[in-house]
């Protein structure tokens, strides 16, 4: 695609972007802590529209500092990414809203965690550092000696200031979903369910991960308990963040408990997450681009409710052994045949952490492809996807083989 400077034109840009997404747009090197240099290439560029992807920048305040200066963007201002960013702020406004989530105290030093510990009586006991700690801030200790001893790591700097303050909640049990919502500030839309599999090893063993496979729908987001999720958890929170003069633009990407009292949040994220947003783009029929400008602008009641095919969409990532530790680096991978949706099967390859050595595909990261397919039913969608898988020769990687797993067990009994 070419582009003529300081003319507008439907050319998309992606930063840094991957062997992957550069089929699909060109490919940038922009820091995105240099909030002046990406703000220079949008008007340098005319950008339409800036999507901020990962919930670093949101909370640094990218957003806000391109809206400043009249781009516009798709991501919440450093004021509404708390509810990412800061477990207590998101306590807290459960709280002032009455939204259903674990009791919880806040703590910052040993003596009042270990108090709030006493409080919460028997394991097992959930310890969270307040801050970003990339998905590792998380203890669920099965044992009070766990807990003391992840209260002292925290408090001690384990995750340097994201643990200085550190949330103690009471453990709910129930199954886990996602939940997903767009919104301008005002208008709320559903924007789909999605199930994921956190473990890195099958049967839900082993350290946590970013996320190591997902599908959606996910069945047991009833309609009923969709609309009660709207209305009890994402819309009062939406109201809320409006209310107190910090509006949330953007995807809302509520992790919920689905307890015997009904569905509680776990956690909000301000961005649509890996490997979720993969199986929620191979359904969506709605014009995305258009979804995501109509937040930009608060114009989402206008843009009117997103279409999902009813198919189920399933993704197996694949990841360079090692990982969650430290995964190998530069393992060769080739691609099946069709990796590119154009196959029977239609499954479509995303790619993570890859990078091109000449014309070679090498791994660069911990997760690096996303093997995403669909089909009429989870068990479908399932074999579909592990049969691309198959057909990559990836030898320094792996895979779980039980990804959709439990919905497939439904589907047959
Ligand atoms: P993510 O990487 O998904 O963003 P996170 O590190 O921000 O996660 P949470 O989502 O708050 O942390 O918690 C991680 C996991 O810990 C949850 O997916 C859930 O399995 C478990 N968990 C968190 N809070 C509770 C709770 N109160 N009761 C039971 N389990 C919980």
């Amino acid at each position: 695609m070419s582009h003529a400077p300081g003319k507008s034109d439907d050319t998309l840009y992606a930063a840094p972007g991957n062997p992957g997404i550069a089929d699909h747009a060109q490919l940038v090197t922009l820091d995105a802590a240099d909030h002046s240099a990406v703000l220079a290439f949008c008007e340098d560029h005319v950008i339409g529209l800036v999507v901020v992807g990962p919930e670093q920048p949101l909370v640094a305040g990218l957003a806000d500092d391109l809206r400043k200066s009249g781009v516009a963007v798709f991501g919440p201002s450093k004021a509404a990414a708390q509810l990412e960013g800061s477990k207590a702020f998101t306590k807290q406004l459960c709280e002032r809203a009455g939204i259903p989530t674990a009791a919880y105290r806040e703590v910052e030093t040993v003596a009042d965690g270990k108090a709030a510990l006493d409080e919460m009586g028997a394991a097992p006991y959930v310890l969270k550092a307040d801050g970003l700690a990339a998905g590792k801030g998380v203890v669920i200790a099965e044992t009070r000696a766990e807990a003391d001893a992840a209260l002292a790591d925290m408090l001690g700097g384990q995750f340097g200031s994201a643990g200085a303050r550190v949330v103690i909640e009471a453990f709910m049990a129930g199954e886990e979903a996602s939940f997903f919502a767009l919104t301008d500030g005002t208008t709320v839309i559903p924007f789909g369910t999605a199930q994921d599999h956190k473990r890195v090893g099958d049967g839900d063993t082993g350290p946590n991960t970013g996320g190591m496979g997902a599908y959606s729908p996910a069945p047991v987001l009833t309609g009923a308990l969709q609309a009660e999720v709207m209305q009890r958890i994402v819309q009062p929170t939406v109201d809320a963040l409006r209310a107190e003069g910090t509006p949330y633009s953007g995807v809302l990407y509520a992790g919920l408990m689905l307890t015997a009292d009904g569905p509680q949040l776990i956690e909000y994220n301000c961005r649509f997450g890996d490997p979720e947003c993969q199986v929620l783009m191979m359904r969506l029929e709605s014009d995305l681009g258009e979804a995501m400008l109509a937040c930009a602008n608060g114009m989402l009641a206008e843009f009117g409710e997103a279409r999902f095919a009813e198919d189920f969409a399933l993704t197996v990532v694949m990841a360079a052994k090692g990982y969650p530790g430290t995964p190998e680096k530069g393992g060769a991978i080739v691609l099946g045949p069709f990796a590119d949706g154009a196959a029977e099967t239609g499954a479509k390859v995303f790619h993570a952490g890859t990078t091109m050595d000449g014309a070679a595909l090498r791994a660069s990261g911990g997760r690096v492809l996303n093997v995403t397919a669909t089909g009429a039913t989870a068990t479908e969608a399932q074999s579909a996807a592990y049969a691309e898988v198959q057909s990559i020769d990836f030898p320094t990687g792996f895979y779980r083989t039980d990804i959709g797993g439990r919905e497939v067990t439904r589907e047959v009994s």
